[in-house]
């Protein structure tokens, strides 16, 4: 790790719950300096890199954050050394916050650097993982961070919460330039909204009746990266509910058809990929997408880490194992997501059921809507979709086992608008202060929506705050995808 260079842009990643704690700390109101230190994982990509801040720790005033020499403030050696000697221990990267009286432009003094370039290579010789600092004003944040191979300036803070913000070094005037053909929805987001949109890459994983129409609305919208994942073939059955969809894609392959399994498998095979229509139907939606479809299943390692570096996820896909992948990818990259969908359970003698659609936002922060702390991960469920794979590739080929839910394209719609306006408040800044982001439930035939607020596990695997949970270790751990794809 000796030369580890880090991908630019770097930014640091930081929940809305621990960003609120550290941002009282630093500005309490006293207009005086303050200390903290925070605890990081790393995740690389061609994106750039992200520190993915896992603990914060307070600096306490006149304990730990003493004033130095020239009127300047330090953290103390004994704090430092316990919390940097922490970060080497968990394999995080350490870095030292403090705050100068600015808001909207922030940087370093030269007293600052220079202790900086007196401590760090020292730092360095005792943790393999970057160090660093952080100065913070009100509306505005930098960073120089260390490596052994080389030094970085901090582009960027991402807050991730109801609403997701960026705090920046300085207002760095986004061009406010954007397509008129966005003149409408800018009435409401404004041009910088729809900058934000263009810039950001979204997983949509499942391109069934609910992932069909995210793909175009995104598309829509002006997001400027999409990455679909699915690895199934359009059939006649998808027709009412994939958009864009052809009839000849699906090239009368039928479920209900009593034909030759060798006939049938030659069927599936020409069909068309969900992802191949929806490709189309995004680049004819919006030809500035980048539209990335991924034939392949998302609890394989290789499709999953297409997604680490996404800025927000859809989950629209009903496997639980897609489940355990999706709720890993959030909490050990900080990226928010929403799983959804709609159900229609038989009912008792014939009757039809209590028709419902879902939507459980799934945010990086402790009580923020984890699957599993949810138990909407069940094991024996697990093992059941494990189990069933195992008897079907015994079979040689894909029998048609899967359980034939009823599905309607306008209850898909309304999971897929609720999940996709969260997505929108959320990066436009839009949502208040009192929006609740709990799990909303849709009881379509009592036509009356419920909320309910999230369970929290302190020991939660995903979520939690013991030494073992994946959460903000970024690329330091595995993603819980099966470990030999079936080919
Ligand atoms: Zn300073
Ligand atoms: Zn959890």
């Amino acid at each position: 790790l000796d030369t580890l260079t880090l991908n630019s842009p770097v930014s640091l990643v930081i929940d809305e719950a621990r960003f609120a704690k550290l941002r009282q700390h630093l500005f309490p109101g006293d207009g005086d300096e303050h200390g903290a230190v925070l605890a990081a994982g790393l995740a690389q990509s061609e994106r750039g890199t992200r520190l993915l801040v896992r603990e914060v720790f307070l600096a306490e005033d006149g304990l730990d954050y003493l004033p130095g020499w020239n009127s300047h403030r330090i953290l103390t050696g004994p704090f430092i050394a316990q919390k940097s000697d922490y970060c080497a221990r968990e394999r995080l990267c350490y870095l030292a916050v403090h705050c100068h009286s600015a808001s909207d432009t922030v940087g370093f003094s030269p007293i600052d650097l220079a202790s900086h370039e007196h401590g760090y290579p020292a730092l360095l010789d005792i943790t393999c993982y970057p160090v660093g600092a952080l100065v913070f004003g009100t509306n505005s944040v930098a960073g120089d961070i260390w490596t052994p191979a080389g030094r970085y300036a901090l582009n960027h803070a991402t807050i991730v919460g109801r609403r997701v913000e960026h705090l920046y070094p300085s207002l760095n005037g986004r061009p406010k330039v954007a397509d008129l053909i966005y003149d409408r929805q800018m009435l409401l987001f404004g041009a910088a909204g729809q900058q934000i949109l263009a810039g950001l890459k979204i997983g949509v994983i499942g391109l069934g009746g609910v992932g069909s129409l995210l793909n175009e609305w995104l598309a829509r919208l002006g997001v400027g990266h999409i990455v679909a994942v699915d690895f199934e073939r359009i059939d006649l059955t998808n027709l009412p509910r994939v958009v864009g969809a052809y009839r000849w894609e699906a090239l009368a392959i039928h479920p209900g058809i009593d034909s030759h399994p060798l006939v049938e498998e030659l069927r599936r095979r020409l069909a068309a990929f969900k992802v191949t229509v929806a490709r189309r139907v995004a680049l004819q939606a919006n030809p500035q997408t980048r539209f990335e479809g991924v034939i392949g299943d998302v609890i394989d390692e290789d499709v999953a880490l297409q997604l680490a570096d996404a800025d927000f996820i859809f989950l629209a896909s009903d496997s639980m194992r897609s489940r355990l992948v999706f709720n890993a990818l959030v909490h050990q990259y900080l990226i928010p997501g929403i799983q959804m969908g709609a159900k229609v359970p038989p009912g008792v003698g014939g009757e039809v059921g209590d028709v419902f659609a879902v939507v459980r936002p799934v945010l990086p922060h402790n009580g923020g809507g984890c699957l599993d702390c949810n138990e909407l991960i069940p094991p024996h469920r697990l093992r059941q979709e494990n189990l069933s794979e195992r008897e079907r590739r015994a079979q040689q080929y894909v029998a048609d086992d899967q359980v034939r839910a009823p599905s309607v394209i306008t209850l898909n719609a309304l999971a897929a608008s609720q999940a996709i306006n969260d997505f929108l408040m959320m990066f436009t800044g839009l949502y208040a202060d009192s929006a609740d982001m709990n799990y909303r439930f849709g009881w379509v035939r009592e036509r009356k929506w419920e909320s309910a607020a999230p369970r929290y596990r302190e020991a939660c695997l995903d979520c939690g705050c013991k030494s073992t949970s994946r959460r903000a270790r970024g690329d330091g751990t595995r993603l819980p995808c099966r470990l030999v794809s079936p080919s």
